[in-house]
């Protein structure tokens, strides 16, 4: 035997390693990509994406955890980028794209210290510092609002649609978001359920059409054109079981040998429908909404006891249902009984251009409300609906938190002009990390600028110079393209979402940054390997 050296395989072949330097680079690559990826959408002049599934379903969108949501991303990196606009989502609901800009140009930052012999730990530390100094200065420099200022809510409602598809409407939608938030909102205890908001979309109308219901909508229409269409003082049934008849333990064929045999089957059937039935109007109900179907014979005798009744009707319907009308599903007939049915003051089919809905108005719990939601065509209504879940996101954060924030890159501005006199008051090198967070805070008005043709070197130190000046609410407005006071001019955002994006943003890039080993496993459906190990081969 020679005394050649014995390979010692400590991993399966399979895996995939990176480490170091190139680990580092490659990570920061891919959130870059991610980043870059959303940027040309941000603000009120971004431009819009086109996903097509691999079934050929179409979105087109504007909004950032849309679009990263719908890409099938591989790369572990990438992905971390893709959770945070996530999470953006679930916190605040908006300002998904601007988190995920600054996470992405944190690392592009970072990398240029790395390039510099910074170590990752220095920079990460540095951007601890920056981030906790910046949410200092952002509570300083927020603006309290107090809850009635309905006038103030509108302008935050309106900045989160801009550039939405939803522009030529936003103050009919911004009214109809203020008020349905109002309604829901628990002025007290400032808590605010958005699920109370029932969001409803109907083919057909303009947009401006849009309405707010005091009340449930819910897109089905009563299955038989002899029952009311209107009820009044509802007294609502919700069963989740069919209004059907079936065999002894679900079995649905029976065999028939004779005629007389059949006319009694039938007769039973009958009866057993008409048992149903009676029980129904026994306990009161002149409504029912029916989670599975409801057999043609039981619609007759509804029709005949004057009960409006829908059939499948959603499981999420359903519990919508039952929280607002204060009923309570049942699953079985014979425990339906007065104190089981919701009310309403009316329960009412309505025509919608080619579709019917019904209709629930004057419910036992005031706080259900609905936004109908109109548009020509189906992914224009997705579109808005995605701009009124953002524009109901950032007012219920503002109803909680209570303070707003100049828009338009000038939070951004003003922000990264205080880090920087911050940064000077450090020494070591974190002092050249806070300098890059600071420099990384300016790619928002740098992009809402970019995006809309403008030069953004113009703008960014036209911005600094007026922010040097004090000037701490001007930033860019692509409404009317001037430089000036955006507060007045009514480009404003909830003091949430800005910190939210810090936090998030810093908190992955971070992340990214102590990472300097990569190991990936094979993936065993196709082969791939999850880290994209060729990524900077393709850019
Ligand atoms: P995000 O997903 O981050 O919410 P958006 O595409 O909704 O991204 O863009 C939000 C950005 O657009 C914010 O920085 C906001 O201040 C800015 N913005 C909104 N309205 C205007 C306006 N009229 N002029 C300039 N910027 C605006
Ligand atoms: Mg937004």
């Amino acid at each position: 035997m020679s005394n050649e050296k014995q390979p010692i395989y400590i991993m399966p072949e399979n895996v995939q390693r990176t480490v170091g330097r190139d680990a580092q680079r490659n990570n920061i690559l891919a959130a870059k990509i991610i980043a870059d990826t959303v940027k040309t959408t941000l603000g009120p002049k971004g431009m819009d994406k086109m996903l097509v599934d691999s079934v050929g379903n179409i979105i087109i969108t504007n909004d950032g955890v849309t679009i990263l949501e719908e890409m099938e991303i591989e790369h572990p990196a990438a992905k971390m980028m893709v959770d945070i606009a996530k999470t953006q989502e679930n916190e605040v609901g908006d300002g998904t794209t601007t988190a995920v800009l600054l996470a992405g140009k944190l690392l592009e930052n970072a990398e240029k210290l790395l390039d510099m012999k910074i170590h990752p730990t220095v920079i990460i530390k540095g951007y601890k510092l920056a981030t906790v100094q910046a949410e200092k200065i952002l509570e300083e420099i927020a603006i309290p609002v107090n809850y009635d200022r309905d006038d103030i809510l509108r302008y935050v409602a309106m900045t989160a649609m801009t550039g939405k598809g939803a522009e030529n409407d936003k103050e009919k939608l911004a009214d109809i978001i203020v008020r349905a938030i109002k309604r829901v909102s628990n002025q007290a205890n400032k808590t605010i359920n958005l699920d109370d908001i029932k969001i409803e979309k109907s083919k057909g109308q303009a947009i401006e059409n849009s309405e707010l219901i005091q009340g449930l909508v819910i897109d089905k229409e009563r299955v038989n054109i002899e029952m009311p269409t209107l009820v009044n003082s509802a007294k609502i049934a919700l069963v989740d079981f069919a209004l059907e008849v079936r065999g002894p333990e679900g079995e649905t064929r029976i065999s028939i040998t004779s005629p007389e045999q059949l006319q009694g089957f039938m007769d039973r059937e009958e009866k057993m429908l008409k048992e149903m039935t009676s029980k129904i109007l026994a306990s009161g109900a002149n409504v029912v909404f029916c989670q599975r179907g409801i057999d043609d014979l039981a619609q007759y005798y509804l029709a005949k006891l004057g009960i409006y009744a829908c059939r499948r009707v959603s499981k999420s319907d359903m519990e919508k249902l039952a929280r607002a009308t204060g009923g309570h599903i049942i699953s079985n007939i014979n425990e339906l009984n007065t104190q089981e049915l919701g009310k309403a003051s009316i329960v009412r089919e309505v025509s919608q251009g080619e579709d019917k809905m019904t209709y629930i108005e004057g419910c036992e719990n005031p706080r259900a409300v609905t936004i109908l939601i109109r548009g020509g065509t189906g992914h224009v209504i997705d579109e808005i609906e995605r701009a009124i879940r953002d524009g109901l996101g950032d007012i219920s954060s503002v109803l909680k938190q209570g303070k707003i924030v100049a828009g338009a890159g000038a939070i951004e501005i003003e922000l990264s002009k205080k880090l920087r006199e911050f940064s000077s008051t450090l020494s070591g090198r974190e002092q050249l990390a806070v300098e890059e967070f600071a420099r990384a805070l300016e790619s928002i008005p740098s992009a809402l600028a970019e995006n809309a043709g403008l030069d953004p070197i113009d703008i960014i130190t036209e911005l600094r110079a007026r922010h040097d000046k004090g000037e701490r609410y001007t930033g860019i407005n692509l409404l009317s393209n001037k430089i000036e006071n955006v507060l007045e001019a009514g480009v404003i955002e909830p003091m949430k979402t800005k910190t939210q994006a810090l936090s998030s943003a810093s908190e992955v890039a971070m992340m990214i940054l102590r990472i300097d080993d990569v190991l990936a496993a094979n993936s065993k459906q196709n082969g791939k390997i999850n880290s994209m190990p060729n990524l900077s081969e393709d850019f």
